[in-house]
């Protein structure tokens, strides 16, 4: 009997997470075998999913609710009443392709998506690639596929790199105006002449250069005349200026370089403060919403797409980054963990990049529920990391099968079940409180597998599980009673002799009796091999980002970030399912099979998260 008998087709449920091939003809969630005898065979389906707004949620604490009115949306609200702009709203989201997008990019992707969403308006994806050494087309693509993932779409894809033209003519613009000029310093000296917080900076000696000498040189640039750190243009604004941005701000530099789009063209690049408000003026942009460290950025922001004679030009709000404890969000940090080899890839599971979060098994409507929770705020402040697990729990429970994986299994004899025998029991894919329906048949014989934490030779008070003498309930199954336990030589358990009671199939005793504890199980006969990988903190310590001297990141790395469990058992029904389709192994936490590496003959799943809602108990204490 092959595990085709209790596999069901469903639809392309939300629980899978790469899309069937035929996903089109199975989207009503039918059984396609077409030898199901009847209609009342156990199937899991996707038919009763109810809507988001309307599902009960267990806790009440997360239903899912309008994103809160914060100090942003506040704003666009009153854009919108006063017709501040004299355009409907315009965000967007601008990620340098220097890396991959991380957990922090989803919060800044959420805020940007969902405000143009909100008030009717549009968002752009626009690469930030004015930085030829660093950006690959690799990163705009992973980029693009993130942001998609996360359920946003973009109204116009731009590339900063596609400005050049247009950014060189507002250079020469201001040059003409007296506004700008080349200054050949050296990179030191310009450093040097900048000043400090506390002391004003000096004059270039070449900041009175004449207009016609600065288009001269400006373009001489351009063509390519002169090596890189020759000269560069700069802002002509004020070198005693309070705020160290505006003290003649740098423009543009000579880098001759191959840029990945522009390839040769230009050898004359655009610094972040050139290209970032003025690209944001040219796309028609209302908001640019960044996060804090750009606050003093805000004043060159307004400078420029002044001087370059925008009208209702876009405006500047910058709002507290994500810092999500137990992990680094910095692509930079990021880089070395995966060129060092303290992780697998971008996508490694344990990696807070959407890449690695989604290969763990986290849903996007989990991601997006976390970034609408947690808000957006004027003043910085961490996130705890459990706060992060208890939306991703908090969906994956509405959502997903539960089946049986024994993760570290001891075989128990059923000594008074007939030997070759077997049959199915009926197991729902769901809890009550879950509005979703279905079952599957597990197969049951007389050897089976149970977790050995689940057994204790001599218990403690509180173990309400297996012991010799003791009757538990088997998942869906019978009652059975501990008789012998089988040692080896070194005294290790490796088997338990059991009897069951017949009467209590189902999970019940006809004469009433209670047991006081349940475990779940696998058939050995049945049971498929399978690989667990189990995810824990990347990090030992909740800031790794903050450091004694003499230590970084690398050095609090958690060395129990991965547990794989190379032998677990898990029950049959599970064996065609796509990859990337997600569960929650019952009693265990909630996994989803590995879209790189599991395949069938060799199962592998990743562990998204574990059952246990440590948020609640740090709101009981907060
Ligand atoms: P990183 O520090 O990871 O390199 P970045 O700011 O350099 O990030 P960008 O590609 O420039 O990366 O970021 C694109 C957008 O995402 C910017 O608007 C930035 O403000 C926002 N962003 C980056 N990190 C966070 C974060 N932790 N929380 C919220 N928004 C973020
Ligand atoms: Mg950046």
């Amino acid at each position: 009997m092959g595990v085709g008998r209790w596999r069901v087709w469903r639809g392309l449920a939300s629980w899978v997470e790469r899309p069937l091939p035929d996903a089109s003809a199975n989207s009503q969630g039918t059984v396609t075998n077409a030898q199901t005898p009847n209609a009342q065979r156990p199937t899991r389906n996707a038919e009763r999913t109810t809507p988001n707004a309307q599902r009960r949620t267990p806790n009440a604490h997360v239903t899912a609710a309008p994103p809160k009115r914060d100090f942003i949306r506040e704003l666009v609200v009153e854009d919108v009443a006063t017709d501040r702009f004299g355009r409907s709203p315009a965000t967007r989201f601008p990620p340098e392709p220097n890396g991959y997008l991380h957990i922090g990019h989803a919060k800044s992707i959420c805020l940007n998506f969902g405000i143009a969403r909100e008030f009717d308006g549009r968002c752009n994806l626009r690469f930030d690639d004015t930085n030829p050494t660093t950006e690959d087309v690799r990163y705009v693509e992973s980029i693009q596929n993130d942001v998609r993932w996360l359920g946003f779409d973009w109204d116009g894809l731009f590339y900063a790199s596609d400005y050049f033209e247009r950014l060189y003519e507002i250079a020469e613009l201001l040059v003409s105006k007296g506004k700008a000029y080349v200054d050949s310093q050296t990179d030191e000296e310009i450093r040097q002449n900048r000043g400090t917080v506390t002391t004003a900076g000096v004059d270039s000696p070449y900041r009175d250069r004449s207009v016609d000498e600065n288009l001269d040189l400006l373009r001489r640039m351009k063509a390519g005349e002169f090596p890189d750190g020759a000269h560069v243009l700069r802002a002509k604004i004020d070198m005693a200026h309070p705020n160290m941005i505006m003290r003649d701000t740098l423009l543009l530099r000579i880098r001759h370089a191959h840029h990945y789009r522009r390839g040769d063209e230009w050898c004359i690049y655009p610094l972040y403060d050139f290209a970032h408000g003025l690209s944001d003026a040219l796309e028609g942009i209302t908001r640019s919403l960044c996060t804090l460290e750009f606050k003093d950025n805000r004043e060159i922001y307004d400078w420029l797409v002044q001087e370059a004679g925008f009208e209702n030009p876009p405006i500047q709000i910058e709002f507290a980054r994500l810092e999500l404890d137990y992990t680094v969000l910095s692509k930079r940090k990021l880089l070395r963990l995966v060129n060092e080899g303290f992780v697998s890839g971008w996508d490694d599971p344990r990696m807070p990049t959407i890449a690695g979060i989604r290969r763990r098994g986290v849903t996007p409507e989990g991601l997006r529920n976390f970034a609408e929770a947690i808000g957006v705020a004027r003043k910085p402040a961490r996130t705890e990391l459990a706060t992060f697990e208890h939306y991703v729990r908090d969906d994956l429970n509405m959502r997903v099968p539960r089946v049986m994986c024994v993760v570290n299994p001891l075989k128990v004899v059923l000594t008074n079940y007939p030997e070759g025998a077997g049959e199915e029991l009926e197991a729902s894919y769901y809890p009550h409180d879950v509005p979703l329906t279905g079952s599957r048949l597990v197969p049951f014989s007389r050897e089976i597998y149970i977790e050995r934490d689940d057994f204790m030779e001599n218990p403690p008070k509180k173990f309400f599980r297996l012991a010799p003498g003791r009757e538990v309930r088997l998942r869906y199954g019978y009652f059975i009673t501990c008789i012998d336990v089988v040692k080896d030589s070194a005294g290790e358990i490796v088997e338990l002799r059991c009897t069951y009671d017949p009467a209590t199939r189902g999970g019940d005793a006809p004469d009433g009796r209670k047991v006081q504890g349940t475990i779940h199980w696998v058939s050995a006969r049945h049971a498929l091999d399978c690989e667990l990988r189990l995810y824990d903190k990347l990090f030992t310590v909740p800031d790794p980002d903050d450091l004694p001297d003499g230590q970084e990141f690398t050095d609090v790395l958690n060395p129990s970030s991965l547990v794989t469990v190379p032998n677990a058992k898990i029950e049959p029904s599970v064996a065609a399912d796509p990859v990337g389709t997600r569960y929650q192994f019952e009693r265990t936490g909630y996994f989803m099979s590995d879209t790189v590496d599991s395949r069938p003959g060799k199962l592998v799943f990743n562990r998204t998260v574990t059952l246990r809602d440590t948020w609640a108990k740090v709101k009981e204490r907060g």
